[in-house]
């Protein structure tokens, strides 16, 4: 944990200023998400917000049948636009440029030449595509999907083994990537068998949060998890990440102009109750 770094109150009020800006939203440029980015620039407006934070898709030597992310040359026109979209709305609301860097451990060098090539004002780590069990790279699973999680086959140990190389994958390329926040922490028990609070999957969860305490990392709020069940990540996961006094950042992770902000103030209220605060 960094020393000098002031306490987090986790209060209301500051917990509600974090809610003006939505720092993780896609464009039709993702493949998967509809609307462009002026749609969402003015879908940020009109919720009121002080800044909008696109996060384009992006993962390298992924195995899967469909592409949910944006090739090279594609990430050079969301670069075009983006800055156009600056100029054209410069003094109404904030507009920040970053990618959502999908982890891919066999491809690092790879992911690096991506992150280098703008100079993007943050960087989300996600990790979506795991090889299946047992390794093989020839076939990514992506565990974000009902369809790729719904795929039979896994065994009980397998799926256990999965949620570890999960956690353990993400907290060893913190440093790596050094990211502004981890998208969706705990994504991997949306869909997938729940394997049970097991104490090593609790253990792995908490030395995720410390690195990412060590590396000023701050947690995503991802609050497209209403959508499947309830606030992402799991309560007990903020308050572990309270207890690390990590920053949280609010994010709706739209794929539609009209769920820019949804749910944030709805997450307000579940991180004070996750983290027993009265105010
Ligand atoms: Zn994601
Ligand atoms: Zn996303």
């Amino acid at each position: 944990m960094n020393d000098d770094a002031p306490v987090k109150r986790y209060s209301r009020p500051w917990l509600q200023a974090r809610c003006r800006r939505d720092l993780h939203v896609h464009t039709a440029f993702c493949n998967h998400a509809e609307g462009s980015m002026a749609e969402y620039v003015t879908a940020g407006l009109a919720a009121g917000l002080d800044e909008i934070g696109f996060l384009a898709h992006v993962e390298k030597d992924i195995h899967n049948r469909r592409r949910s992310w944006l090739e090279p040359e594609q990430l050079d026109l969301y670069w075009a636009e983006g800055r156009r979209l600056q100029r054209q709305f410069d003094g109404r609301i904030l507009i920040t440029l970053g990618i959502e860097l999908g982890l891919n451990p066999r491809a690092v060098d790879g992911l690096r030449q991506l992150v280098a090539r703008h100079p993007w004002d943050r960087l989300g780590l996600s990790y979506h595509y795991l090889e299946e069990p047992p390794a093989h790279p020839a076939r990514h699973r992506n565990i974000c999907s009902a369809r790729d999680t719904a795929a039979p086959g896994l065994t009980n140990a397998e799926l256990v083994q999965l949620h570890l190389t999960y956690f353990d994958e993400l907290r060893r390329h913190v440093p790596v990537f050094r990211p502004a926040f981890v998208c969706h922490l705990d994504v991997i028990r949306r869909y997938l068998p729940d394997v049970g609070e097991r104490d090593d999957i609790r253990a792995a969860v908490h030395d995720l949060l410390a690195t990412m305490a060590r590396h000023g990392t701050a947690l995503e709020i991802n609050t497209s998890g209403y959508d499947h069940g309830g606030i992402c990540p799991a309560p007990w996961i903020i308050q572990v990440a309270a207890r690390f006094n990590l920053d949280f950042v609010f994010c709706s992770d739209s794929h539609h102009p009209r769920q820019v902000g949804r749910f944030f103030n709805q997450a307000v209220e579940d991180v004070l109750r996750a983290i027993g605060s009265k105010d």
